[in-house]
């Protein structure tokens, strides 16, 4: 690994600060998982990808800058260091996009990709049902075979700001004769479609970021298939290692989160050697997760692919911000309640780190038969 960086590379990132430091909102947004924070953030993705910000990494003719992935690993460090909300189209733009890119028709990416990026139609991931989280491949809803396209038919939940998105992707039963990972097709739907319910619902924290959303024959055009009829498992697990390993979390999130712990750590004057510890491992530890990301980054740009250690990593981070937000919290003590929400709502957020992209224990299971090649019992 080779972490001098190219005069392009710098140049990009120095262009990115730039443009970063004048435009990032002066004011923190309202949360992104209520319809008025979701609004504002809304409004700072448009102007993000007016200035052609929003999908650095992509090519130019959907709205990128063909930036590489070491150029967007240093566009994020600029952008959490900034200051900047995060990303409400997450979904669309880390997730399903590069399903589309790996698997989509030329229809599908012209027709798709930008309205994503420009924030304009927003998308809702629907992996989960009720008795359907871990065990993913035991969903129950169903797609039927019509004229012209599909009948889905089912529930869906935990599908984070579908009552504010237009478009949901997920995953549905399309042959139950075929073994439980086979019969699988994946759908794009909008949820504006007749037979589609989305309730919303919220979190612990009071928000409404999640909705349930409910199917009664739904029709769908068979051009919103992505990837192969009965194939969808292939398609959605292409991008789960990607996800847990890259682009869910860049490490410039949790740099910026111990920065922000440092200043408070010295805002505090606390003469305490235990905080002071932890406080040093926090950033140690965001460090480490940088020049981790770093190597598989550069073992994906020698031609390599991201495997199974993808759930170390997603481990390491999911628990590392939550003894980050943990320390933040005691240095704040009493008055963790009065800190305007925002250590206080990161933690509640970090809670949800080894929950969702594939709860830790799934990932350990994964580690330990996988990785490391234990038996399975
Ligand atoms: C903040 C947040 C956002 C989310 N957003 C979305 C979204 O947008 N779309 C979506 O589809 N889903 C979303 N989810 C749902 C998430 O993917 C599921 O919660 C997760 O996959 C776990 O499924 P479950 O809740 O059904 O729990 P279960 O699978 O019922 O698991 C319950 C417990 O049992 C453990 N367990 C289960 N099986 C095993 C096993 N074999 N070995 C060891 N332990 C096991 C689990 O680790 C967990 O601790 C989100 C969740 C959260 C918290």
């Amino acid at each position: 690994m080779d972490l001098t960086f190219s005069d392009e590379e710098l140049a990009f990132r120095d262009e990115a600060r730039a443009w970063l430091r004048a435009n990032v909102p002066k004011q923190p947004l309202e949360s992104g998982d209520t319809a008025a924070g979701f609004a504002q953030h809304l409004e700072w993705e448009k102007q993000m990808f007016a200035e052609r910000w929003s999908v650095v990494s992509w090519p130019e003719e959907y709205g990128g800058r063909g930036a590489s992935l070491m150029e967007w690993l240093l566009f994020e460090e600029e952008y959490y260091l900034a200051g900047a909300p995060s990303r409400v189209t997450q979904n669309g733009i880390f997730l399903l996009a590069p399903a589309i890119f790996e698997y989509g028709t030329e229809e599908q990416k012209r027709r798709l990709l930008k309205p994503m990026a420009a924030a304009e139609q927003l998308w809702a991931q629907g992996w989960s049902e009720p008795g359907a989280g871990s065990d993913l491949a035991s969903l129950r809803s169903t797609a039927t075979k019509v004229e012209g396209g599909w009948k889905l038919n089912g529930q869906k939940t935990w599908c984070t700001r579908a009552s504010f998105c237009d478009y949901m992707y997920g995953l549905f039963r399309s042959n139950p004769d075929l073994p439980r990972h086979k019969g699988l097709t994946y759908f794009m739907v909008p949820l504006t479609a007749d037979g589609v319910t989305v309730r919303g619902f919220d979190r612990l924290d009071g928000d409404e970021g999640f909705a349930e959303v409910f199917l009664e024959d739904v029709f769908v055009p068979d051009r919103d298939i992505l990837g192969e009829v009965d194939k969808g498992w292939y398609v959605a697990m292409s991008t789960t290692n990607s996800e847990r390993g890259l682009s869910l979390r860049s490490p410039g999130r949790f740099i910026a989160t111990a920065d922000r712990l440092i200043g408070l750590y010295k805002d505090r004057d606390a003469d305490d050697d235990q905080l002071r510890e932890r406080v040093t491992r926090a950033w140690m530890e965001a460090q480490a997760y940088r020049l981790y990301t770093f190597q598989t980054a550069t073992r994906l740009l020698d031609g390599k692919q991201i495997g199974y250690d993808a759930s170390m990593n997603k481990v390491f981070w999911s628990e590392m911000d939550i003894r980050t937000h943990e320390t933040a919290l005691e240095l704040l003590a009493d008055e963790a309640e009065l800190d305007e929400g925002r250590w206080m709502k990161g933690f509640q957020f970090a809670l949800a780190g080894p929950i969702y992209a594939g709860t830790n224990e799934i990932q350990r299971n994964v580690i330990a038969e996988r990785v490391l090649g234990l038996p399975r019992k």
